[in-house]
């Protein structure tokens, strides 16, 4: 597999200030050494309770968010070592949809001006007819129409301000999209028909998605492998069919015990899991997943992390009893 985005030893410490003098008094551990690979087309799903670092790791990949530490590559560039100059460029072909449409579209633009800002900015049109056609041309591929260019935001359904959002990224032409959460604000039969969107996009453009869900069922059936993430670390990795069919990792056991089954015959035993997600200014030692996990061993998994180990071809799990 020839890598369009591999990710090294990613960290995200976020500071926390506190006292009299608001010093630095510690720190969130946001993303604690997350790596992957992804190949051109493919799409990762990155799936965890909230707070896990997941939507962190997205920005951290696109630098929205400085990362305090490790190291990106896309297409064979360190997005990591790149300038402010350099980075705007690569931001052509990094993109980002984010949950909430309303919140990151502005309400004083129309689409026109939405899907057409990032035209402007990057030069990509040579008149303003040129600027007019392509966006009718992206509002068409995204599902929507010339008639309702010069509509506000506010004017748009949850599902429609997704569609804005999508031809916004779309724009640019870009290679990666972080879909960040992109259909949990929206109702399930919504949700589906913007999954669908966004898998023709991919099969048409060659998109590669990363997928940020807290919901393993959302990417099921999109993603070609899921990551799963506890506070901060990934503790499986896998083909899709893999992770669904022979999970390894406890807590994944309990994420997909959680996933409702269409096939009423069948049954799936709930694994509840004990206790909340830790404080991530202070996660547990060892494994992170220790205070919560059934099978720990205690002098073993409160104290070493586990690593991640390949179980099969392709299926890596942080598991001192699974792996
Ligand atoms: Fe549970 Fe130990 Fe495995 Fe962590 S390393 S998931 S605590 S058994």
């Amino acid at each position: 597999m020839t890598a369009l985005l591999k990710v090294e030893g990613l960290v995200k410490r976020f500071p926390v200030k506190g006292g009299l003098f608001g010093r630095v008094v510690d720190h969130v551990h946001a993303v604690d050494g997350v790596s992957f690979d992804l190949a051109a087309g493919e799409t990762l799903g990155l799936v965890g309770e909230s707070g896990c670092g997941k939507s962190t790791t997205g920005r951290c990949i696109l630098r929205l968010i400085e990362p305090t530490s490790g190291q990106v590559w896309f297409d064979g560039q360190e997005v990591t070592a790149l300038d402010k100059p350099a980075l705007r460029g690569m931001a052509r072909q990094m993109q980002i949809i984010f949950q909430d449409p309303y919140a990151s579209l502005n309400p004083r633009m129309t689409v026109a001006a939405i899907v057409g800002e990032a035209l402007t900015i990057h030069k990509l049109a040579a008149n303003a007819q040129a600027a007019r056609d392509r966006i009718v041309e992206l509002l068409e591929t995204v599902g929507l129409s010339a008639a309702q260019m010069q509509r506000y935001p506010h004017e748009f359904s949850g599902g429609q301000r997704q569609r804005i959002g999508i031809a916004r990224a779309l724009a640019v032409s870009p290679r990666l999209i972080v879909c960040d959460e992109a259909v949990s604000a929206l109702d399930v039969s919504i949700q589906a028909q913007v999954i669908n969107l966004l898998e023709d996009l991919q099969a048409r453009f060659g998109l590669t998605y990363i997928f940020i869900a807290h919901d393993l069922s959302v990417v099921e059936h999109t993603s070609t492998r899921v990551a799963v993430m506890y506070l901060g670390r990934i503790v499986e990795i896998a083909p899709a069919k893999a992770l669904y069919t022979q999970p390894r990792h406890p807590y994944t056991e309990a994420l997909l015990s959680a996933v409702p089954i269409p096939d009423p015959r069948l049954k799936r035993k709930r694994i509840m899991l004990q206790g909340d997600v830790p404080n991530p200014i202070h996660p547990p030692s060892g494994c992170h997943f220790h205070t919560r996990c059934a099978i720990a061993e205690k002098g073993r998994c409160d104290v070493v992390a586990p690593v991640l180990k390949p179980v099969a071809s392709g299926h890596l799990v942080a598991c001192h009893l699974r792996s």
